[in-house]
């Protein structure tokens, strides 16, 4: 057959014979399918998670991380049987601004408490990353050593669902990292305000990164973020910056003095350092070391640990609550015609709320 672009309505480029596009030498590779990877059973997800495999434990995340109820439903039974074989870690939270040397202080802690053996997860909460699907969080490469280190296991952020929903997904991967084998466990996030309060539900030591600034660095942190932290580090200390972080450290040891004591009776520590170049991580740890001595003889480390267990209980139920009232599909038309009767004028925010509700609880009966 003629080449179509060889017709005299063609006011292109014509194509010589010979050189056209050929046709597939093999016209039934279109039908093979491609092979499927085969999905484990739960006893042997849960086998290969006990014995450290990563490939295992990162496809079981996967499934954590699925919308589908029937992975969801087969993550839940190997999160399940993991439990009893988590608890083993330490869990610290570390956050600051975009640019303030997150990636960069992670891999030299990382490489730093690796040093004395065990297995590093780092985790992360990425709250942009529900938004624009683009996550600040999500890039493996930023920890250059920690990312090719046989004993660390790098996770970016969940990317689906509400805060509360990706910050679950991060809790349960938590106790399949910890059933793995992982003794520390690291979870990151942005430091912008709910996705704190997220990470400080889940941690054990709550590190806050921050940047020396002009002086007024304090006015840009939200005292409740301020409240949460353990240990608050200055970085970038070296250079000529190196006197504009001390100053920071100053105004931020000045600050906490006014907090009251926190719960666990520990006064949280500033310090200065530098991820770049290395200086003063060790002090950093230290701290964090003496914090899980202090916190463990005081009994504070299991009565947080039960009370964010408590607190997970009750995040999940209302998870569960919203999703079943939110995907009612009675409800989901319902709310369309509310919401415009709400606009309009027509009806209160409350009667229309509790017409949906009544509604909703006829139709649970
Ligand atoms: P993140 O967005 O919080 O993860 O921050 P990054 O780790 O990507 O660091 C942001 C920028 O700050 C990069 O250009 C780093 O090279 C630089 N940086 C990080 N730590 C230090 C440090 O200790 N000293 C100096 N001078 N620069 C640093």
């Amino acid at each position: 057959m003629e080449h179509p672009e060889n017709s005299e309505e063609y006011k292109g480029l014509t194509v010589n014979a010979g050189i056209e596009q050929p046709s597939i030498v093999n016209p039934y590779l279109k039908l093979r399918k491609k092979p499927k990877r085969r999905e484990f059973s739960v006893g042997e997800y849960v086998e290969g998670i006990l014995q450290g495999n990563m490939t295992v434990l990162s496809q079981a995340v996967t499934l954590v991380e699925s919308l589908k109820p029937e992975h969801q439903a087969l993550a839940q039974e190997v999160i399940e049987k993991c439990l009893p074989h988590s608890g083993n870690s330490v869990r610290i939270g570390i956050s600051g601004v975009p640019g303030a040397g997150k990636s960069t202080s992670i891999d030299v802690f990382g490489l730093h408490v690796l040093e004395k053996g065990g297995k590093l997860a780092v985790l992360a909460i990425d709250p942009s990353s529900e938004r624009t699907k683009g996550s600040i969080l999500g890039d493996k490469t930023r920890m250059e050593k920690l990312s090719v280190h046989p004993k660390a296991f790098i996770r970016p952020s969940p990317s689906a669902g509400s805060l509360g929903g990706v910050a679950r997904k991060t809790r349960e991967t938590i106790i399949l990292c910890e059933a793995a084998g992982f003794d520390k466990i690291f979870v990151e996030t942005v430091g912008v305000g709910q996705s704190e309060t997220a990470v400080h539900s889940m941690v054990d030591f709550f590190l806050l990164i921050q940047l020396a600034g002009t002086g007024d660095e304090l006015q840009g942190i939200k005292r409740g973020i301020m409240e949460m932290a353990d240990g608050i580090v200055i970085n970038k200390a070296d250079g000529n910056n190196i006197e504009k972080a001390q100053l920071a450290a100053a105004h931020f040891r000045n600050a906490l003095h006014l907090f009251p004591t926190p719960d666990s009776g520990w006064t949280p520590q500033v310090f200065t350092y530098s991820g770049f170049y290395g200086l003063g991580i060790k002090e950093i740890w230290d701290m964090i070391d003496d914090y899980f001595v202090f916190v463990k003889k005081n009994g504070y480390f299991d009565y947080r640990r039960n009370e964010q267990a408590k607190y997970w209980m009750y995040e999940s139920i209302n998870e569960h609550l919203r999703d079943s009232f939110y995907h009612n599909p009675t409800i989901e038309t319902m709310l369309k015609a509310q919401e415009s009767n709400v606009l309009n004028g027509q009806v209160t925010s409350f009667v229309a709320a509790k017409k949906l509700l009544d509604t909703y609880y006829d139709l649970m009966k």
